[in-house]
């Protein structure tokens, strides 16, 4: 058994790195990806604008350990909205965002995530733009990798795929993506990581296996990732709506297709950390050391 050590690794003696932070200017948005969950996955530049900001506008997937660390003088807005819900609030929100850098704030828009994955930052910052208010972009961590990751799973690995394809399980008016080509995403990426893909996941896993997928392929889904509630549920393609029903995972889930979900055999770290042995250490049958090629 590892000791994890998390006391003395990291203190307040020094607020942040030295490093030429910027400053959250009055009448400026900041739009801010907050990672996958785990607070240690914030960026620094995320930090920075929650300890600077009047208003913070936060959505549903923002950790509330993270919150915990804005200026206590700040405002907290919620801005809520899970999978599916009318986009008319969408617009609200932008426009929300426009009225209060207009009236002098230093306002802080923080999403789930990296903000330009699946998460409408793109249109929100559109909108400030078109109304003249000043931006900052701040990546974060998308769950499709970060939240892989702490599953064990690489997203890309030599041995399995030399790309990998981000899709969105939702479009615009809460269907399955109907614009989606099944056929060109399943023979064009070995790995497919499929965000907010829970609600259809019967039409979606039937779409790839009709596009020629193999039933055995096998399929991850990891719910609430990187959290301390972080699931994983292992399965096949051809398994997946059966397990998913005899589980009571809820979203917000990731999905991953495809033969790295293997490498979880022997990347399992957190299961490891807790004292488990890998289950096996050459998952892909390779046959010889992991890095010779
Ligand atoms: N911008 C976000 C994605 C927003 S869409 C990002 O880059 O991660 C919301 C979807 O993201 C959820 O439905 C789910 O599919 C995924 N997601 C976000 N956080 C997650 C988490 N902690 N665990 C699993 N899935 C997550």
């Amino acid at each position: 058994m590892h000791s994890l050590g998390h006391n003395t690794v990291m203190n307040d003696t020094n607020p942040l790195p030295a490093n030429d932070w910027p400053e959250l200017q009055p009448g400026w948005v900041w739009l801010c990806g907050a990672g996958p969950g785990d607070p240690g996955l914030l960026t620094l530049h995320a930090l920075n604008a929650l300890r600077q900001a009047d208003v913070i506008i936060y959505d549903a997937l923002v950790d509330s350990r993270i919150m915990d660390w804005a200026s206590d003088k700040a405002e907290l807005i919620y801005a809520g909205k899970r999978g599916g819900k009318p986009s008319a609030k969408q617009r609200d929100i932008s426009l929300q965002l426009v009225d209060l850098a207009k009236a002098g704030k230093r306002v802080l828009r923080l999403k789930g995530g990296d903000p330009f994955v699946f998460g409408r930052g793109g249109e929100e910052a559109q909108t400030l733009v078109q109304h003249g208010v000043p931006i900052r972009i701040i990546p974060g961590i998308s769950a499709g990798i970060g939240g892989l990751a702490y599953a064990g799973i690489p997203v890309t690995h030599r041995d399995v795929n030399q790309s990998v394809t981000f899709i969105t399980g939702h479009d615009q008016s809460g269907d399955t993506p109907s614009a989606l080509n099944w056929q060109a995403i399943s023979d064009g990426s070995q790995v497919l990581v499929i965000y907010m893909g829970m609600k259809h996941i019967a039409p979606i896993a039937q779409a790839l296996l009709d596009a020629g997928r193999a039933s055995g392929e096998p399929v991850a889904v990891v719910t609430q990732a990187t959290t301390p509630d972080q699931r994983v549920l292992e399965t096949t393609l051809g398994t997946i709506v059966a397990d998913l029903e005899k589980s009571d995972m809820s979203p917000p889930a990731i999905i991953c297709v495809g033969r790295s979900v293997k490498m979880r055999q022997v990347l399992d770290w957190q299961s490891m950390i807790s004292g488990e042995n890998p289950r096996n250490l050459d998952p892909l049958g390779r046959g010889k050391p992991a890095e010779a090629s």
